[in-house]
């Protein structure tokens, strides 16, 4: 059987390590499929089980260095914080915090040596002038001896990570970014220590005056400088998921044999009445059995305004309760709560793949050894051409200088972060919106779409219709005709139905039972009464019966935006009655905003042309396709496609689903607590259509970071690259010294990572 599971993976340190690992497990008989995300250090794998297990994958990568962390024993309904202890993210996110302690310990310790090292140097250069005293040379001899010890300090002890890269390159061949810095670095070591150590024996044939401890230290420094501020800002990318976990209460106050006991919200149980007091967290979904209060929800839906609830109405775990105090019946524990499947998806929204991704990733793959051929095709060069014009001993040097630049240059590890850290900050914010995007490939899209296709019922409208007129054209009382409605519309889950049947029960019109009840798709319904069939519906409903009836009154009403609802027998249309939807306050000016990003609106609706068209009018929305039956809405989206266009569909997801499957983006209006979070591309909790606007400007937002994030990675390996192997050398007499290669690899990185977290603070 094949299963998938995210794993978390430990020990990886750059992009190309993603591709290792990938590659690797790619191999092994019995993966189905294997993504690696160097951005959450995850790796989602598909495997079938009856081959391979993932600790036999585990161990095919730890002589590599890496490991997947392989979850123990599984229970049913675990609460996000358990599940996350489960699969060891917990564990690795405190050893990522020791990692990112011991990481800053270390370049504390380095940065006064690389300073005096540059301190050295720049004394070196004075010193060719004569603008040192022959007191200051002793000292500079005597500071030349501490150099070589420095060095071995911090290529040993700092620079550890970078010399097994080297060392497993050697061993299994697979080379990483360590791998580049570890080689630049030890050959600048190992050629100093050469010549220091047989200083006078080698005189004759090299330029012993001139040692590269100095590189070593100073390159390493640099580097794991921005490693640790990579990783420290790394830690902040993610911390969406952890705002959301601390939203979840950690123990629930039950009652139990008649008593209040406070357990652990893990211990919560299907059908627990749980108490809630004055300002106390809601710890699981349930439904409120008594008492009411005011719920703050803004952290789960962004909906800054406590919402009233009372009895029969449902909460949501991770929402707070103001003053009221209540009692609730728990129906979603662990697992299941709406919590948990946000905390879900966010984190696997975060761990997939962009597919603008992929070109960075082919690049990083194939860059490493791309870079160890061009350094040391570098060197050959150097040797090649200048021992001519300069003797072997200064080509050697300038041929090493340029050897230790590019290598250290060439770290395609700003390119690995560009994609992933701007999506895990991007979803992270839209989480943080009530926007909840299922994957970054759906955050890719959403940037590219010009036609927003929205539902009219519950999308532009609140979706909750009430009854407005009454038309009887029958002899038939008031009363009678919506008994009968009302019986009829009992049966129906469609809004419309509601309207009805509420305004039966507010009247205290009694209904009856009837029988072979029956919907129409997209038209309304039959049923029996009294062994005579009835239909309720739209005129289309009437149209398709082919009985005349004078439409000209309804079509008034139509006119003005309300709906009617039809009861006809096989033969004549009985009377019919109007409901009407009242527009959602934000409607309008999300039309409006849509329309400022140059998108199309168009809504694709089941009801009356007339009605629709009144209603598009009122709120600014260009086109409307109405009278499509549920299973023509897919053909509409596919004819909108083939007219070029990239269509984000907006709809309540229930009977919509095909449509939002077709679109390019398919957005699912999450009203309440039921949300169809694996139906739709992007959730916007709390159906509120604004957030339609804030989830393509969020995505134009995170897709523009992603582009200067790719550019910035870029550039510094393309401008780099040509620079350290000193090609402009014979034109300029100019190299780019090693020490400065190092510092604008870890800028680049830092600067990547940076940008992405600047996506946090930009508005929507
Ligand atoms: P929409 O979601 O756009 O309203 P539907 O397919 O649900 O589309 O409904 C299309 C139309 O069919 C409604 O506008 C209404 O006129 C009619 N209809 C559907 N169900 C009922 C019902 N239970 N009672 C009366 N009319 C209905
Ligand atoms: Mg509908």
């Amino acid at each position: 059987m094949n299963t998938t599971q995210t794993y978390k993976v430990k020990g990886m340190h750059c992009a190309s390590c993603a591709g290792i690992i990938e590659k690797t497990f790619k191999k092994v008989d019995g993966v189905v499929s294997a993504e690696v995300n160097y951005g959450t250090e995850t790796a989602k794998i598909a495997i079938d089980e009856s081959k391979t297990n993932p600790h036999s994958l585990s161990e095919k990568i730890e002589k590599l260095g890496y490991s997947l962390v392989v979850p123990t024993a599984e229970r049913m309904f675990m609460s996000p914080e358990e599940h996350r202890e489960h699969l060891g993210f917990n564990q690795s996110k405190k050893e990522k915090l020791a990692e990112v302690t011991d990481l800053r310990n270390k370049v504390m310790s380095a940065i006064p040596l690389a300073i005096f090292s540059i301190f050295v140097m720049s004394w070196d250069i004075f010193a060719e002038y004569k603008l040192i005293s022959p007191m200051g040379y002793t000292i500079k001899e005597f500071f030349h001896h501490l150099l070589p010890i420095f060095a071995t300090y911090t290529l040993f002890v700092v620079g550890k990570p970078y010399l097994l890269g080297f060392y497993r390159f050697l061993r299994y061949g697979k080379a990483n970014m360590d791998t580049l810095i570890g080689i630049g670095t030890s050959v600048a070591f190992l050629y100093s220590f050469i010549i220091t150590a047989f200083e006078k024996t080698l005189r004759p044939f090299l330029n012993v005056d001139q040692t590269y401890y100095d590189v070593t230290i100073v390159v390493i420094t640099f580097i794991a400088l921005g490693k640790y501020l990579e990783a420290r800002s790394k830690i902040k990318t993610g911390d969406a998921i952890e705002k959301l976990l601390n939203l979840q209460a950690k123990t629930a106050l039950v009652v139990r044999d008649g008593k209040e006991i406070e357990i652990s919200v893990n211990e919560v149980v299907h059908g627990d009445w749980i108490i809630i007091k004055p300002g106390a967290k809601i710890p699981v979904d349930g439904i409120i059995s008594e008492g009411s209060s005011y719920i703050d929800e803004s952290m789960v839906t962004g909906e800054p305004m406590p919402v009233q609830k009372k009895v029969g109405d449902s909460v949501v775990s991770g929402t707070m309760n103001t003053s009221g105090s209540f009692a609730f019946v728990a129906t979603k524990v662990g697992s299941e709560t709406l919590l948990a499947q946000i905390i879900k998806m966010v984190e696997e929204a975060q761990g997939s793949k962009a597919p603008i991704q992929a070109l960075a990733d082919k690049i990083s793959s194939i860059f490493v050894p791309i870079v160890l051929v061009i350094a040391f095709a570098t060197l050959g060069a150097w040797l090649f051409f200048a021992t001519g014009p300069f003797g072997f001993a200064q080509a050697l040097s300038y041929g090493l200088t340029s050897f230790v630049g590019v290598l250290v240059i060439a770290c395609p590890c700003a390119l690995g972060l560009a994609t992933p850290t701007a999506i895990i900050v991007g979803v992270g914010k839209g989480a943080r919106e009530g926007i909840l995007i299922k994957d970054a490939a759906t955050m890719e899209k959403l940037h590219k779409v010009d036609t927003v296709v929205v539902d009219k019922t519950g999308t532009i409208t609140v979706g909750k219709p009430t009854l407005v007129d009454i038309e009887n054209l029958s002899d038939l009382q008031n009363e009678e005709l919506i008994s009968m409605l009302a019986s009829l519309e009992k049966k129906s889950e469609h809004p419309i139905a509601h309207a009805i049947v509420n305004y039966a029960q507010a009247k205290n019109i009694p209904t009856t039972d009837i029988s072979n009840f029956e919907s129409i798709q997209g038209k309304g319904l039959r049923g029996s009464i009294k062994g005579v069939e009835y239909f309720v519906g739209n005129a289309k409903l009437i149209v398709d019966l082919g009985i005349g009836f004078d439409a000209s009154k309804m079509e008034q009403f139509t006119a003005q935006g309300k709906t009617p609802v039809i009861l006809a027998t096989k033969r004549k249309v009985v009377g019919f009655v109007m409901v009407a939807d009242e527009i959602k306050l934000e409607s309008k000016q999300a039309m409006a905003d849509l329309h400022k990003l140059g998108i199309t609106v168009v809504m694709l609706t089941g009801d009356d042309e007339r009605a629709a068209k009144y209603m598009a009018s009122l709120v600014g929305i260009d086109e409307v396709i109405a009278h499509v039956l549920p299973e023509d809405k897919l053909t509409k989206i596919k004819e909108l496609q083939s007219q070029g266009r990239v269509v984000a569909m907006a709809g309540d997801g229930v009977n919509d689903a095909p449509a939002l499957a077709q679109a390019d983006v398919g957005i699912a209006m999450g009203t309440g607590t039921d949300v169809a979070i694996e139906s739709a591309g992007i959730t916007l909790l709390g159906g509120d259509i604004s957030k339609l606007v804030k989830s393509i400007k969020l995505s134009k937002i995170t897709m523009r970071g992603i582009k200067q994030n790719l550019f910035w990675a870029f550039i510094y390996n393309i401008v780099g690259i040509p620079l350290a192997t000193g090609m402009f050398f014979a034109a300029s007499e100019w190299l780019l010294s090693p020490a400065f290669a190092g510092f604008a690899m870890a800028m680049s990185s830092v600067s990547v990572v940076g940008n992405s977290l600047r996506i946090k603070s930009m508005k929507l």
